[in-house]
């Protein structure tokens, strides 16, 4: 028999919408912006980006889990290849960074998803937890949520039990209480079930479950008509 919750957390990227096409957009715009003032760069491969991405952690461990404040730097060491004065790089990097921030949070829903977020907020305590920078003010849901933490709220991301233990704290419910809901089968379902909660597995694609040690979870593939899934699940 499955537990009687009476809170969902929910995952944001994959969740909610699709990202990929969201971050492509915030990179490309951000690129010319830069490029607009300061001429053509190189920006070099996913794989430089990860072994800068590496570096740039034995030197800080936040930028691990800090999105925002890496691309920051990663922004601000692409200007520095063009202007050595610190201080107009970093003004320069500030308002890019902006720019990438603003269209970042320009997403697009996947379908039924504020239908449902709207019904389930007039019946459970939700909350958003996140490994990303999403901003859901910025969004216009933060309305529907009791909080949104980011892994930079918790100095580590999920998996790790930081955002689920901060999240069973705010909620102030025990943790078969709640509900977790996300797309990713490593961070969301293994992460919340790991530490206690009831996990519910977006799974758009229709993906096989292979993670070894954890039993299959309940999943769905279509926001529609989620509400009345999670109460006849969870009631
Ligand atoms: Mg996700």
């Amino acid at each position: 028999m499955n537990k009687k919750i009476k809170a969902i957390t929910f995952d944001l990227d994959d969740t909610f919408w699709d990202v990929k096409p969201v971050l492509i957009n915030a990179e490309m715009k951000t690129r010319k912006f830069i490029e607009d003032r300061i001429g053509k760069l190189e920006w070099g491969s996913w794989e430089d980006f990860k072994i800068i991405r590496e570096k740039l952690i034995v030197e800080d461990v936040s930028y691990e889990f800090d999105v925002g404040k890496l691309r920051k730097r990663l922004l601000f060491m692409k200007i520095q290849e063009r202007i050595s004065d610190p201080e107009t790089a970093d003004e320069l990097s500030e308002k890019a960074f902006q720019l990438f921030f603003k269209e970042r949070n320009n997403v697009k829903f996947f379908p039924y998803v504020l239908d449902e977020i709207m019904k389930l907020s007039k019946i459970y305590e939700l909350g958003c937890l996140t490994n990303g920078n999403a901003d859901i003010k910025i969004i216009g849901i933060s309305k529907f949520f009791k909080f949104n933490i980011s892994s930079k709220d918790v100095f580590a991301n999920k998996p790790s039990e930081n955002h689920f233990h901060k999240a069973k704290e705010l909620l102030g419910v025990s943790k078969e209480e709640i509900l977790h809901i996300g797309d990713h089968k490593i961070n969301d379902v293994f992460g919340a079930i790991n530490y206690g909660v009831e996990a519910l597995w977006f799974n758009p694609k229709k993906e096989i479950w292979d993670v070894e040690g954890i039993e299959k979870p309940l999943e769905f593939s279509s926001w529609q008509g989620l509400t009345e899934v999670i109460n006849s699940l969870y009631s």
